[in-house]
């Protein structure tokens, strides 16, 4: 029990928060898979998750695996107040996944001062409270 305890330190970050709409997308990062609500009859994503395509109006819907490929958009930096949950300032941004759609999350493995816009990334996966996972986003390795 001790062993256990000296392993992996609690996760502090939140858990997301699931709701009808997006329970879906919570439950495959559970996973560590990237997935996006895709009409069932035109094919356009839809990004935040919604029951109808704002495209063709439809209320068909498919869950589609992405590629978790993407590229940066945008970064900042929040420093006060400090972020709950966070030991170190967490870099937040929106990215653009290669599927076409934006996405907010955040970028890790690479220092604040040597991120560069449209730099290359690939979705990862960190441990929440309550047992979860959020997406988060690091540089891609060269070979991908
Ligand atoms: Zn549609």
């Amino acid at each position: 029990m001790t062993e256990q305890a000296q392993q992996a330190p609690k996760p502090t970050r939140l858990a997301p928060i699931e709701m009808p709409d997006n329970k879906f997308f919570w439950d495959a990062a559970k996973e560590e898979k990237f997935v996006a609500q895709q009409c069932g009859d035109c094919g356009a994503f839809r990004f935040p998750p919604r029951p109808m395509c704002p495209q063709c109006h439809s209320l068909n819907t498919q869950i589609t695996p992405l590629s978790g490929r993407a590229k940066l958009v945008s970064w900042i930096r929040p420093r006060h107040p400090m972020p709950f949950g966070f030991k170190e300032l967490p870099t937040v941004a929106v990215v653009e996944v290669e599927e076409g759609f934006r996405f907010v999350s955040n970028i890790e493995g690479i220092a604040f001062e040597d991120i560069q816009p449209d730099m290359a990334l690939q979705v990862a996966f960190v441990d929440t409270m309550g047992k979860a996972k959020v997406p988060v986003f690091r540089p891609a390795e060269a070979s991908a």
